[in-house]
């Protein structure tokens, strides 16, 4: 395999309202779209347009919600064999109500099969025999923590939703992925704007292990173990949606890295994709494949 993910995958239930309701309050919804979600799933969809090998290690329910998941990651190109159907929990959701004109919106995610992803799912050849391992923090750490343990390749770890590490998950990742609120949560650092150079010296306390700290439309700033600290800017793009911007990232930045790509090059690919990712709806509205990423290549 080029690329194991080994993740969530959950069905966002995206329910457009003029006004998010209040505690308490009733408001009449404007329609309902059901979309394919959960960090670790995006990332792998992401991956698999980039890429060949792509697998998915996870857990679905024996529901029609979890037919609908299975189908769209295969269509993205992704191996779904070590996806397992749990057979009483429920597929994950996230039932996601959005503001109309401002955009804003309210999460509920109930993790359901998700949960039950076990540390031994996680100890199968994908895993042990991938290039990249994938990791994202939407399952149980215990699981998180034996596909680290498992995997022979490079491990890639997207400390989200942020949660504490032990020391020992973390001496096996070699290159963490976290965006800028991540990155101040996982050092217990004060919340608040930092230059560069502050973001860099952050990064740097996390110990020796290359971090690539993302930055919304500012791109990306690969802070290496050992050697300077680099600020890859995204190419002009129209950003019509940037939900999931990160997880197109963290699956390109896998996908380059699976294909021997040197770092400041895979995180250039990185940027690029997420960038052309916010060009369209939704998490996997707009993810690109190779050819698009190598277009707008600088
Ligand atoms: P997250 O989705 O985890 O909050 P970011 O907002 O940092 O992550 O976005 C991840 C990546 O997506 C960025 O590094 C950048 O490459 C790309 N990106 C996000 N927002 C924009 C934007 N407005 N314009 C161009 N690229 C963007």
């Amino acid at each position: 395999m080029s690329v194991t993910v080994v993740g969530s995958l959950n069905e966002d239930v995206l329910v457009r309202v003029r006004r998010l309701p209040g505690r308490g309050e009733t408001v009449i919804g404007l329609d309902t779209v059901l979309a394919p979600g959960g960090k670790g799933a995006n990332q792998a969809a992401a991956a698999g347009r980039l890429v060949p090998g792509v697998a998915m290690v996870g857990r679905v329910g024996a529901d029609p919600a979890g037919d609908r998941q299975l189908a769209a990651l295969t269509l993205a190109g992704v191996d779904v064999t070590h996806v397992d159907r749990a057979p009483e929990a429920p597929t994950g959701s996230a039932t996601i109500p959005v503001e109309e004109d401002s955009g804003e919106n309210l999460i509920v995610v109930v993790p359901g099969a998700n949960a039950e992803l076990q540390p031994w799912d996680a100890e199968v050849e994908p895993v042990r025999r991938a290039e990249v391992v994938l990791l994202q923090l939407e399952v149980p750490l215990a699981t998180v923590a034996a596909a680290a343990a498992a995997a022979t390749g490079i491990v890639v770890l997207t400390p989200a939703p942020p949660r504490p590490l032990s020391a020992e998950l973390l001496a096996r990742v070699d290159v963490l992925v976290p965006n800028e609120h991540e990155l101040v949560q996982l050092t217990g650092a004060e919340p608040g704007e930092r230059t560069a150079a502050e973001l860099v010296q952050l990064a740097r306390s996390l110990g020796p292990r290359t971090v690539v700290v993302t930055l919304g439309a500012r791109g990306a700033l690969l802070v290496p173990d050992g050697g300077p600290a680099l600020l890859q800017a995204p190419p002009p793009v129209r950003a019509v949606d940037t939900t999931g911007a990160g997880d197109c990232f963290s699956g390109a930045l896998a996908a380059a890295l699976s294909g021997g790509a040197a770092l400041p090059e895979a995180v250039g690919s990185a940027v690029t994709a997420a960038a052309l990712s916010t060009t369209g709806p939704g998490a996997r509205g707009a993810l690109p494949d190779a050819a698009a990423v190598a277009a707008l290549r600088p």
